[in-house]
């Protein structure tokens, strides 16, 4: 099955930049946009984030509003933040065994780095991945790990797998099948996800008012670190 899937990756393989790399803080950053971020939204962002703040120390060194400011469009900003402690981390003490101890950096991006970063056979698990193995009843290597994403972002769908050309097809037993519908996450558009959103876009074009924004996610933001409010109100980048 495995040999199936990488003969198809050889000839299909999407052509990424952090795919032509192995030094572990860019596969870091890629990663850390990629949580909740578009593959397609995510290339151009990356390659300018690489070309200001090429090595960790780089990163350590720029001022976290500087961080955050770059993050906007990217959403989820407290991953800004995240990626600017792990920096600061690796750049003082190098990289930890466990890479779980940087901020910002759970068990599937860990293994991201180990794999993609560090050469280490290990499979960065995510629903992509646990779908497929789940549909396919096989178990995958790590040398598998960026085909089994491509797989599962373009061809094993999650509500329509694409079966007919799938280069699993012959022996996947669940060819032609489909999963029940899943949750949907709530809509963004009002939600208090846009609001902190809209808010951290103002104080980052220019520090403002507490009481010419919303307090409420005013408040959120102060309490992750993103913006720090003085004593005569003035909001602004930490
Ligand atoms: S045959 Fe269908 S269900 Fe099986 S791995 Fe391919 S796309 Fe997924």
């Amino acid at each position: 099955m495995e040999e199936l899937l990488l003969a198809w990756y050889g000839r299909s393989a999407r052509d990424l930049p952090w795919r032509r790399t192995t030094d572990p803080y860019a596969i870091l950053v890629s990663e850390v946009m990629l949580q909740q971020t578009q593959v397609e939204r995510v290339v151009p962002r990356y390659l300018d984030w690489l070309e200001r703040w090429p090595t960790p120390t780089a990163l350590a060194a720029a001022p976290a509003g500087d961080v955050i400011r770059a993050w906007q469009g990217l959403g989820y900003n407290r991953r800004a933040l995240a990626l600017h402690r792990a920096a600061v981390v690796v750049a003082t003490e190098g990289w930890p065994d466990d890479l779980t101890r940087l901020p910002g950096v759970g068990p599937y991006t860990a293994a991201a780095i180990r794999n993609f970063g560090f050469g280490e056979n290990v499979l960065p698990r995510d629903v992509n991945v646990d779908r497929v193995e789940r549909r396919t009843g096989h178990s995958f290597t790590g040398s598998a790990a960026q085909a089994l994403m491509d797989l599962g972002a373009t061809v094993c769908l999650a509500r329509i797998p694409r079966c007919e050309v799938c280069p699993l097809a012959a022996p996947c037993p669940s060819r032609g099948t489909r999963d029940e519908p899943a949750r949907k996450q709530g809509p963004f558009e009002g939600s208090f996800r846009q609001r902190r959103s809209e808010t951290l876009r103002l104080v980052a074009t220019a520090a403002a008012p507490r009481a010419e924004l919303d307090g409420e996610a005013v408040d959120a933001l102060a309490r992750d670190g993103l913006v720090a409010v003085a004593a005569d109100g003035t909001v602004s980048l930490p």
